[in-house]
Formats: structure tokens, C-alpha cells, sequence
């Protein structure tokens, strides 16, 4: 999967890069920093793996744009509901 160069959420611009495993610092599969632009994911994910971390990480940024406190588990759920909804667009004929 093709990722995009960016990304814009809420009037924000982020870059969305991957990064190779070897750098990794902890088992995370992606990153965002809302103040710099830029939400980053691990290197050689499958593409499900990557669009769910990559929904996951832009529900993170929108919940900082708005200042809404969400949990992890908050924010894990609402990006399986977003992967299942994009999916569901590919089943569309
Ligand atoms: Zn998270």
C-alpha cells in the first residue's frame, strides 16, 4: 500500500513517513507529534496493520487539535471502526 506524503486533519498538515524497524525505540507501530506535523510508521507492516496504525495515529492528532482527552483504548476502537468502514467501500461494486 501506497502511503500518502501527507495528511490533513482539522486545518493541520502532517507528513506521514515510515521508518525502518531497526530505529524503532519500543514496540510502537507508528507515531505522531502534532506540534512538528508529522505522524511516522514502522517499516513492513501489512497493509491492513498500516492503515489501522495510520487511522490510529490521525485520530491521536484530531484528538489533540481538539483538545479531547481519548484513552488508547478509545482511540484503538474508533480506528478499527474507521479500517471497517474504508473496507467496506472497497467491497462496494
Ligand atoms: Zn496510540
Amino acid at each position: 500500500m501506497k502511503l500518502p506524503k501527507t495528511i490533513e486533519i482539522m486545518g493541520h498538515t502532517f507528513t506521514v513517513e515510515e521508518y525502518p524497524d531497526s530505529i524503532a525505540v519500543d514496540e510502537s507501530l507508528g507515531t505522531g507529534h502534532f506540534m512538528s506535523g508529522m505522524i511516522a510508521l514502522r517499516n513492513g507492516m501489512s497493509d491492513d496493520v498500516k492503515l489501522s496504525t495510520l487511522f490510529h495515529e490521525a485520530i491521536h492528532m484530531a484528538a489533540r487539535a481538539t483538545s479531547l482527552e481519548m484513552s488508547e483504548s478509545q482511540i484503538s476502537i474508533a480506528a478499527i471502526a474507521a479500517v471497517s468502514v474504508h473496507r467496506a467501500f472497497g467491497e462496494v461494486t
